[in-house]
């Protein structure tokens, strides 16, 4: 570097400093470095690869597996269990419970808070405490799974990416028991109740299926290979197909909205949540019930409020205006 150059360069650090010191540069505002506007193409389709690669794998054990330790039965099953437990999250323990976005009558609130407590993402009132603080302070110190906040290095990346997908769940998770930001669910001595009883739906959530299989074919080996593939293996997609929500959708995709945080729109995610991978138009819209604002963003966690609706199980619903989402994308107020 030319001698001219370092003393420009020595300015210009000088020159931030002091306009810091004076207050004439707001601090915050130098701790938003980023050297590019979105992830470059590379290495979104090498992250696409990565996503992908696996899933044909298992689909090849499927294919070995198929008459023998697999058979149409188990698909059905995996298939139920997998849309009605996952729209206990997304529907009830998510949009319902967490943020109000429709109002619904006590047995509809029971029945999404048993299907939710069935994928074996803790207590009704853990998940709901832990994803308020989540919006609260969205990627800053105190956000339980932000993925960005492990560092500027490549390694701070990785373990972000890991803390934000499932460590968090070793060190951050249920740390206030609904006490400050479930309270409301905290007070609710039916969902106290459904909380207390969590083991009970895990206990549910694996034997019936074995217990559905084994009395359609009468067979326990039958019933066990169902308590595997609807159980234990759909329990393991969707639980990492939530936990993408929460480090994919906080680093990979589309910001279409201004925001105060990182959320992005995923739309491999939105397919597999039933529509939660339209995360930056959630972080926009937080009581939105609708999160694929967009016609062509298939939310199927909406249109399942919607058909409540029609059959008065959902009332209330909130929604953005038109003039709200023109003005978010533009200025973020
Ligand atoms: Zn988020
Ligand atoms: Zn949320």
């Amino acid at each position: 570097m030319a001698p001219e150059a370092i003393v420009a360069n020595a300015s210009i650090d000088a020159g931030i400093e002091g306009d810091v010191e004076s207050g004439a540069i707001d601090p915050a505002s130098l701790e938003i470095t980023t050297v590019r506007t979105h992830t470059p193409l590379a290495s979104q389709l090498i992250t696409g690869v990565a996503i992908v690669a696996p899933i044909f794998g298992v689909l090849s054990v499927a294919r070995l597996l198929w008459g023998v330790a697999l058979h149409p039965l188990d698909l059905e099953l995996f298939a139920i269990f997998y849309l009605l437990c996952g729209l206990g999250i997304t529907v009830g323990f998510h949009r319902l419970f967490t943020h109000k976005s429709f109002v619904a009558s006590q047995p509809v609130r029971i029945a999404f808070a048993i299907l939710g407590s069935m994928t074996l993402q803790g207590p009704l009132t853990q998940w709901v405490t832990d994803h308020r603080k989540h919006h609260a302070r969205s990627d800053q110190p105190g956000d339980p799974h932000s993925p960005n906040l492990g560092g500027p290095t490549w390694f701070g990346h990785v373990r972000g990416f890991y803390h934000g997908h499932m460590g968090w769940l070793f060190s951050e998770k249920g740390l206030e028991r609904g006490e400050i930001y479930g309270r409301d669910l905290f007070n609710d001595p039916v969902i106290r109740l459904i909380d207390r009883l969590y083991f009970v739906w895990v206990a549910v959530s694996v034997g019936l299926p074995f217990l559905i299989a084994y009395l359609i074919t009468g067979s326990t080996e039958r019933g066990v290979e169902a308590l595997v593939w609807a159980g234990l293996v759909r329990i393991f997609l969707f639980q990492h197909a939530t936990f993408a929500v929460n480090s994919v959708c906080h680093t990979w995709g589309r910001r279409p909205f201004v925001t105060g945080d990182r959320s992005t729109n995923n739309v491999v995610v939105a397919m597999l949540t039933f529509g939660e991978g339209w995360h930056n138009n959630h972080h926009a819209f937080p009581r939105s019930a609708r999160h694929g604002l967009a016609t062509t963003q298939f939310d199927l966690s909406y249109l399942t409020i919607a058909a409540m609706t029609k059959l008065h199980l959902a009332t209330e619903l909130r929604l953005p205006t038109a003039a709200q989402l023109e003005r978010i994308a533009r200025t973020g107020e």
